[in-house]
């Protein structure tokens, strides 16, 4: 699933192909797609409109319209939107498209056909609860720790739980907490003063590392010029599947599942213990 660097490179990439442009039709090939408002209100209400910034909250992409509302786009399992030619052939399993002016179309490709789509006035309908950015000045380690204290859950579900932090999955949560050296089943509130530093600069630097990259290219995550990213080559744990061993000491990784996410973790690395007594 595409997380936090996998859509803000999305949407750096389309960013300069597409404000200004114009709206000049819609093809829905998967009328599911749209989740607000009504098909044929989508169409009548995004065509003709011009397209005036794209900004990401969270794993949202957030198409900025001259009447002020908002294409909000969730890629969910397995999107991606690729830049292309309106003349071009439809890529396999694209379920939209936007066609703009200028011969540009943006092809919303998702096999799996869980991504949605809403036309709405007001983003915070749609991304309204969730938490914080994990890379924005506002998001520093004092407010980490203060969402973290008194919590019980596992902090492997907490740091993949859109409302607690936004843009953080499955993949970038293993990552950060091998980085930081935590055991995932660790309860949130257990965390020390200075495990909680470690993590905070662990989630900025493997979330900023894998922009770098361009975002990871593990399934069916594609750059909108279809290109791949190549972020997963960089990864310690996260997807390292088959006794591959823990790049800092040697031991077997292991899989467990977190609320029913497979979590890639360092059984050494990471031990358990630490912190748990009271
Ligand atoms: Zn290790």
């Amino acid at each position: 699933m595409p997380e936090l660097p996998e859509v803000e490179t999305i949407k750096n990439e389309l960013l300069p192909h597409i404000v200004g442009r114009q709206v000049t039709g819609v093809t829905l090939f998967w009328e599911g797609i749209v989740r607000q408002p009504s098909v044929k209100e989508f169409y009548s209400r995004l065509i003709g409109q011009r397209l005036t910034g794209l900004t990401r909250r969270g794993k949202y992409l957030i198409f900025s319209l001259s009447s002020g509302e908002v294409l909000i786009i969730h890629l969910k399992m397995t999107g991606s939107l690729l830049i292309g030619q309106d003349s071009s052939e439809p890529p396999k399993y694209t379920r939209a498209m936007i066609h703009l002016d200028k011969d540009i179309n943006i092809f919303f490709r998702d096999p799996r056909k869980f991504g949605v789509m809403w036309l709405v006035e007001d983003a915070s309908v749609v991304v309204g609860k969730l938490g914080p950015e994990p890379l924005e000045a506002g998001f520093t380690s004092q407010v980490l720790a203060q969402r973290l204290a008194n919590r019980t859950a596992p902090i492997k579900a907490l740091l993949s739980d859109q409302t607690f932090i936004a843009g953080i999955g499955n993949m970038y949560a293993d990552e950060a907490l091998f980085a930081a050296r935590i055991h995932p089943l660790r309860p949130g509130g257990s965390l020390s003063p200075e495990e909680m530093e470690h993590l905070h600069q662990a989630i900025q630097q493997v979330l900023w590392s894998a922009i770098g990259n361009k975002g990871a290219s593990v399934d069916t995550y594609f750059r909108p010029d279809g290109t791949l990213g190549t972020a997963h080559f960089q990864f310690q744990v996260a997807h390292r599947l088959g006794g591959k061993l823990c790049p800092a000491c040697g031991t077997p990784i292991e899989r467990i599942p977190i609320r029913n996410r497979g979590s890639y973790f360092c059984p050494k690395c990471q031990a358990s213990t630490k912190g748990d007594s009271p």
